[in-house]
């Protein structure tokens, strides 16, 4: 394939599969917007049975049937098993310190509990050294590759001084280049009787020294963390610094973070768990996507997000862990596509496309989160003949190889 390509890199065939997942729009798969347009059949995921990959160097160039596989340098047999496109994670906190295993333990065992929430974990995050926030964070991409997870976004947030957001973000972004400053995560306690000159800080001087290594900007936009105004103060301040909008919006009640995600052209609004009909009209007619986070009401005993409502209406859906210390503390997105596909309202299909095309979408990617000629060779592998398995066989870890940038990593 080299001479045909022109490219020199060593060629590999994964055959033998027996459910090949592309997400490859022109198979019939793509967004299961479009899909839903062709009458509501089949598929957006463009599967492909008894099925083959091609990867030359760290790119995908051919997809097919298994028996008309090209001649290839290597050859693998995947035995029948699924692989579908690496779980693209477009929403995580990793760059955190300490443990919030009493505060989990009270909320669920139904008692008080008067401990710091999210100050906690800043507190123990500003206490730790480089070198144990970067362990901790090695750590969970791990634990999260051998869950089939290939890209993630990570944010700072647990900081909240200039010096500390900039040493979350410089460690994360030695792992990811999908890396977004949240200083806006809650007013610091520092300046807990004056929000508006944290609001002013995070709009200046830790903006400068957080922006060199970010691609995005966040926001909490919810009641005691921050308003409609202040997160389009913070926001418009982080464009015009080069980084790009997401927000956390509409997690806990009803408020202005879905359309200012919107109106913004945020790349995504996370959470997404109490809208409006105006709300989801906005997210159909806009380009952003609703990246949805069941691991936190799944971890606090909360109302589910209704991504059917949001599918029914159009909206392009992500699928994410929201990993972090307090509300959801799980890396596993196999994990949260069974439990989108139990209390969600999503098709096995929609979950999973969620989990990789609509992640991708999320960071406004398409290099990954499909299986496609020119994407990245990320694929995980399932001991399982479909992905359906993911939700049919809940915590089960059925994800057996994992393949990042065209070599095999678990
Ligand atoms: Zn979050």
């Amino acid at each position: 394939m080299s001479s045909s390509t022109g490219r020199t890199g060593t060629t590999t065939a994964i055959t033998d599969i027996a459910t090949l997942v592309t997400n490859d729009p022109s198979l019939g798969g793509g967004s299961p917007r479009s899909s839903k347009l062709e009458s509501g059949r089949g598929s957006p995921l463009g599967l492909i049975r008894d099925a083959a990959v091609v990867i030359e160097g760290d790119r995908v160039v051919w997809t097919g049937e298994s028996s008309k596989a090209p001649a290839t340098d290597n050859r693998v047999r995947a035995d029948g098993r699924a692989v579908l496109p690496g779980f693209v994670d477009s929403h995580s906190h990793l760059v955190f310190a300490g443990d919030r295993t009493e505060e989990f333990n009270a909320r669920m065992s139904g008692r008080a509990y008067s401990a710091g929430g999210i100050r906690t974990t800043v507190a123990a995050t500003r206490a730790a050294t480089d070198g144990e926030l970067e362990a901790n964070l090695t750590r969970f991409l791990a634990e999260a590759l051998r869950q089939g997870t290939t890209t993630f976004e990570t944010k700072s947030g647990y900081g909240l001084t200039v010096a500390d957001e900039a040493r979350a973000l410089r460690l994360a972004a030695a792992h990811t280049d999908e890396v977004t400053y949240l200083g806006a995560h809650i007013v610091s306690p520092d300046y807990a009787d004056d929000p508006a000159a944290y609001v002013a800080l995070v709009t200046g001087e830790m903006l400068d020294a957080c922006a060199p290594h970010a691609r995005w900007i966040d926001v909490f936009c919810e009641k005691g963390a921050f308003d409609g105004d202040q997160a389009r103060a913070i926001l418009t301040a982080g464009k015009a610094k080069g980084l790009h909008p997401r927000i956390h919006a509409n997690q806990l009640s009803h408020g202005p973070g879905v359309q200012l995600a919107v109106e913004l052209d945020a790349a995504s609004a996370d959470h997404c768990t109490h809208l409006t009909d105006a709300d989801v009209d906005a997210l159909a007619n806009g380009d952003t996507v609703a990246t949805l986070l069941p691991g936190a009401e799944f971890s606090t005993r909360a109302e589910w997000p209704d991504a059917r409502r949001l599918l029914d209406a159009g909206v392009t859906v992500a699928l994410s862990t929201d990993c972090n210390p307090g509300s959801s503390f799980t890396s596993s997105v196999p994990f949260c596509i069974a439990l989108a596909v139990r209390d969600m309202g999503m098709t096995p299909d929609e979950a999973v496309w969620s989990a990789t095309a609509g992640g991708a979408a999320a960071l406004r990617r398409t290099d990954v989160g499909r299986i496609a000629p020119g994407a990245y060779a990320d694929l995980t592998l399932l001991d399982a003949p479909s992905h359906v398995h993911l939700a049919y066989r809940p915590g089960v870890p059925l994800v057996s190889e994992v393949w990042r940038r065209g070599v095999r990593v678990v």
